[in-house]
């Protein structure tokens, strides 16, 4: 059983951001700005199918607030898009930006379309179609996509190229994500999975977690779960459930992830692992575990499943995985979760790596980026973190209220034109 798209994760988002607001005593305007999207962008994309018909698929761009610097932001392509989705996943990267420090507004796009079932060129169409369409309001100053469910950096050179051509130069920075190649950044791919693991390691540490001990359930089995189990595996840490979009698996004694990702490379999905019992996706959030990692996609802990949960410690590598009914369970139960626009930051934190490296035209070694990253979420755990306990909240309500104050000031003294 699915929960997906059941809450509108618009309101979820402004349920944590009022509570923030209100704990923060936020100034009435700022307020009334923050509570709605500064742009909100529908488009029509029609593509020439393989078949020779025509096919119109809609396409968004939201920008929640452009007074941060320029709006930063994935792409997703799903079925599942629409345009509440949207607007929470602009504002969650005002927040996340904002709570890593990072000089970007939040914005976020998304296409309705199940990629899996496109030709590579159909693929390509609608990327180059949909890209020109929201031209005008991107822009390395402006506004600047990266991948998210459904895209990656092929996807993300269509998007370069395409803008390139409507602007009659190369232009790398209006996209991170790309192909090194292309201006992509080392370390890009992994950012998300390593900043993931890099919060859990310190969240492990405050909250007293043997990582030696710990069994870990990852949910998604895409870039960010499936990078953040590999490096769970890699420092010895035990993962012993995985799901993916098809079914999930388990195994008590640990999964052998570097196996598993050579499985899955070949057979595309987790289940029928050699030696690995299958079990119900959704289950899986309930099985007897230490951490859990909700890596896929919105609306996964909700207030039917979350007092089953046996974690101690969630960790979310995905956008809006948890409820807020779910929260107040879990927080009751004592349970603590490391909020999404914290612990999944590690990819636009490299983003913007990527930006400041193709606007120099210098590149950075990967030990420098990874560097940098481990850095920066150490800081913006432990600062997260304190704001929590000085304010006696959890961890969710401390980053929102983290980074709220950050662009709250910046509203402030830029003062509303007129
Ligand atoms: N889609 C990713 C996210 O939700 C990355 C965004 C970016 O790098 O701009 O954080």
């Amino acid at each position: 059983m699915s929960h997906a798209n059941v809450k509108d994760p618009w309101q979820e988002m402004l349920k944590r951001f009022n509570e923030a607001a209100r704990r923060l005593n936020l100034d009435e305007g700022v307020w009334k700005i923050l509570s709605e999207p500064d742009l909100e962008l529908k488009v029509s994309i029609p593509v020439v199918m393989d078949n020779g018909k025509v096919e119109v698929f809609t396409g968004y761009r939201v920008q929640h607030s452009r007074a941060m610097g320029p709006c930063k932001g994935g792409i997703r392509y799903d079925i599942n898009v629409n345009i509440a989705e949207v607007k929470a996943l602009a504002a969650w990267m005002t927040w996340k930006c904002s709570v890593v420090n990072l000089p970007f507004g939040g914005a976020k796009g998304g296409i309705i379309v199940d990629p899996t079932r496109l030709s590579m060129r159909e693929l390509e169409l609608l990327t180059r179609r949909y890209t020109a369409a929201i031209a005008a309001i991107i822009g390395p100053d402006r506004d600047v996509p990266a991948p998210d469910v459904g895209t990656n950096d092929k996807v993300m050179a269509w998007v370069m190229d395409t803008y390139s051509m409507h602007v009659g130069q190369s232009c790398p920075a209006v996209v991170t994500g790309k192909p090194l190649l292309l201006g992509g950044s080392r370390g890009r791919t992994d950012a998300t999975g390593r900043g993931v693991f890099d919060v859990l390691q310190h969240a492990a540490h405050r909250f007293n977690v043997d990582l030696r001990k710990a069994r870990v359930v990852v949910q998604g089995f895409g870039n960010v779960g499936a990078t953040s189990a590999r490096y769970f595996h890699d420092a010895g840490i035990k993962v012993v459930g995985i799901s993916d979009v098809r079914g999930a698996i388990y195994h008590p004694d640990g999964l052998d992830i570097t196996k598993l990702r050579e499985w899955v490379a070949k057979n595309k999905f987790v289940v029928g692992f050699p030696g690995a019992q299958p079990v119900d996706p959704m289950e899986m959030l309930t099985l007897p575990c230490d951490v859990l990692v909700p890596a896929a996609v919105e609306n996964q802990i909700t207030e039917e499943n979350a007092a089953q949960i046996k974690a101690k410690l969630i960790i979310e590598g995905a956008n809006g995985p948890t409820t807020d009914e779910a929260d107040k369970i879990l927080e009751k139960m004592g349970v603590q979760v490391v909020p999404d626009i914290l612990a999944n930051a590690g990819g636009v934190t490299v983003s913007y790596f990527e930006w400041v490296q193709d606007r120099m035209g210098f590149f950075w070694p990967e030990a420098e980026v990874n560097q940098r990253l481990d850095e920066i979420m150490h800081r913006s755990f432990q600062e997260v973190a304190d704001m929590a306990q000085k304010h006696q909240t959890s961890l969710r309500i401390g980053a929102y209220m983290l980074s709220v104050e950050r662009v709250a000031q910046v509203y402030k003294l830029r003062g509303v034109y007129a």
